[in-house]
């Protein structure tokens, strides 16, 4: 099976809820050692109770992905890594005039910057070895076309989204390979405002198939991009969001 994922390491960022937690149940299930990390380590330890109940392997490490030092910690913590998942990430809803610089550096640090870092540093030392490596970015269809009141956020994803192309450009003879995910609009805590009441439903009313995603819906693109399975892919955005783009 392509897609499985057996005594690979992989390290998801923001694993504390939504997405990432929801990858790192998907990962530990098909036989990965599952390294969850983030800032709320009370989550990631519900996190970690809960893949081993199913049998699966899993440590916690705090990480701030703003922060150089906390990143190279993690990084050391978690060993060599066959698996990257640039996961963590925050939005900021609010007119440009209204986003100051503190705003701004914030969603750029998060979501791009320290996903830069992260693989940087991480694949060095494959790279350095010999050793094969996978990066999987968290785009969103925000890195291709724009909407209002997400100007930094906007920003943030389309430079990931270009990151990933240039990074995996610059690794495809190093036996590294780097894509991303681009989904659409999944009702998790990122969106908490964004998508409740009427704002909600005429948002949901653009999507071709009339739904929100739900976690389940990024399990199959997701194993797909990690494993074995996309081996000739590299530089790719794959798409999920109900066909809205
Ligand atoms: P959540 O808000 O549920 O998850 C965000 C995660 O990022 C949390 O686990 C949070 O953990 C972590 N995080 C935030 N800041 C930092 C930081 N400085 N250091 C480490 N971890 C951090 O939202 P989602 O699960 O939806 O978001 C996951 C990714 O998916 C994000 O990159 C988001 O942009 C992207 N995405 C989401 C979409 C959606 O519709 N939901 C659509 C397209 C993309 P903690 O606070 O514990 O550090």
């Amino acid at each position: 099976d392509m897609f499985r994922l057996d005594g690979k390491r992989i390290l998801i960022t923001g694993a504390s809820s939504g997405i990432g937690a929801h990858f790192a149940l998907v990962a530990a299930g098909a036989g990965a050692e599952v390294v969850a990390a983030a800032r709320r380590e009370d989550r990631l330890a519900e996190l970690a109770e809960r893949i081993e109940a199913t049998g699966g392997w899993v440590r916690t490490v705090a990480l701030d992905v703003t922060d150089a030092a906390s990143c190279a910690d993690a990084l050391k913590k978690a060993g060599p890594l066959d698996i990257l998942v640039n996961n963590a990430g925050v939005s900021n809803l609010g007119p440009a005039a209204k986003t100051d610089d503190d705003e701004w550096q914030r969603v750029i640090d998060t979501n791009l910057t320290g996903p830069f870092r992260l693989a940087r540093d991480a694949m060095a030392l494959n790279i350095a070895e010999g050793r094969q490596g996978v990066v999987v970015n968290v785009a969103s269809i925000l890195a291709s076309r724009a909407a209002k009141s997400v100007a930094a956020y906007a920003a943030s994803k389309a430079g990931i989204a270009n990151l990933t192309r240039a990074l995996a450009l610059e690794w495809a003879t190093k036996g590294i390979r780097v894509n991303a995910l681009a989904p659409g609009y999944f009702d998790t805590e990122i969106n908490e405002d964004a998508l409740a009441g009427e704002v909600g439903d005429k948002i949901r009313r653009r999507i071709p198939m009339s739904r929100f995603g739900e976690l389940d819906d990024l399990t199959g693109p997701f194993l797909l991009l990690a494993s074995d399975a996309s081996r000739f892919m590299t530089g790719s955005l794959v798409t999920v969001d109900g066909g809205q783009s």
